[in-house]
């Protein structure tokens, strides 16, 4: 009896033991091939996109300081091998990450104001560029106050620079690299633009737009090879957006679509709530009207428009194409693209 209660007592410990081994082994294999997967997938995605023969923008984030599904407004350009970040909203950082993108590639971002819809992932962006082996100079780019901006972003961090460089070493983690530098600029006040970036035939212009009482307030334009992006930063209708789109292939704008916005605001004053009614009848004052953004991109030819930064934001095809679509569409002859986060567009180059 003693025997065989011994003998099934050792059976258990052997099966156990088998167990524990079987699972570490297969917990083994199952890291190795996850670990083979997204290395592999990362390095297929930035060889995709850093590829010389296309322009790739990529919609890293649509969405506003309104509350939304979306990450915070943020346009990633690929061109001729650069990676240019045009704006840094909440949550671009990670986002960029989970899309597989090559962070440690930023060369240069572009702030166009300073809402911090904007710009609140700056610092992380600076960092994690930095923490994922970017081994090049980062340039941030914006108008007047970026330097400043940009300063505090490198103070709050400097503990994190510290310990990260402390930990893993110089040969990982290069403090040289730590941080980024400024390019701050005065746009033109008459709304033409100025070239703020030239690199190996990629040429980016500042022009001014109207999003007062906020300034400055500027958008870009990026040209290469006879091809040309425009991003609208925030802003109302505007003469100068208009002129700096003329006959471009892509003019990626904000949008409102103000009579929904007016609905919510005399819904706020219904009930009383006169700080949000306040609000909502401000912001449509800075913003650009569905209606006015069709016919300042038909009117200035525009090829392509997308629609980023949407306000309201809304899901689903009922809802875009009654709230976006329709106004736009009803005056604009072009091709229009409703953004949404991590909207790929490719464009070939000759
Ligand atoms: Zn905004
Ligand atoms: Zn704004």
């Amino acid at each position: 009896m003693t025997l065989k209660r011994t003998k099934s007592h050792y059976f258990k410990i052997l099966f156990l033991l088998i167990s524990i081994f079987t699972i570490s082994c297969s917990w083994d294999r199952f890291v190795t091939s996850r670990v083979n997967e997204s290395t592999t997938i990362k390095s297929e995605v930035a060889k995709d996109l850093l590829n010389k023969d296309k322009i790739t923008i990529v919609l890293t984030g649509t969405g506003s300081p309104l509350p939304s599904d979306s990450i915070q407004n943020s346009t990633a350009i690929f061109v001729n091998g650069k990676f240019l970040l045009f704006d840094a909203g909440d949550g671009v950082a990670m986002a960029m990450e989970k899309l597989h993108l090559p962070v440690s590639e930023i060369g240069a971002v572009f702030i166009t104001h300073f809402h911090s819809d904007h710009f609140a992932d700056l610092g992380e962006i600076i960092d994690r560029s930095w923490l994922l082996g970017r081994q090049k100079p980062l340039t941030v780019h914006g108008p007047k106050g970026i330097t400043d901006l940009v300063n505090g972003f490198l103070k709050s961090y400097q503990l994190e620079y510290y310990y990260r460089t402390k930990h893993h070493g110089e040969a990982v983690m290069p403090s040289q690299w730590k941080g980024a530098k400024t390019n701050e600029f005065s746009p033109n006040s008459d709304g033409s633009s100025k070239i703020i970036y030239e690199k190996d035939g990629v040429v980016v212009y500042a022009f001014f737009v109207n999003h007062v009482p906020i300034e400055p307030a500027v958008g870009y334009r990026v040209e290469y090879k006879g091809k040309s992006i425009v991003i609208s930063g925030d802003t109302a209708d505007s003469e100068f957006l208009k002129k700096q789109s003329f006959g471009v292939d892509y003019l990626i704008s904000e949008v409102m679509n103000k009579s929904m916005i007016a609905k919510v605001e005399n819904a706020y004053a219904s009930i009383k709530h006169d700080r949000y009614t306040k609000i909502m009848k401000d912001i449509q004052l800075y913003h650009i009207d569905a209606t006015e953004l069709g016919n300042l991109a038909e009117e200035a030819k525009v090829k392509t428009l997308v629609l980023t930064h949407m306000i309201p934001f809304v899901k689903g095809y009922i809802q875009t194409k009654a709230i976006y679509k329709d106004p736009i569409q009803k005056v604009y002859h072009g091709e229009l693209i409703i953004g949404h986060d991590g909207k790929k567009i490719e464009i070939p180059l000759p």
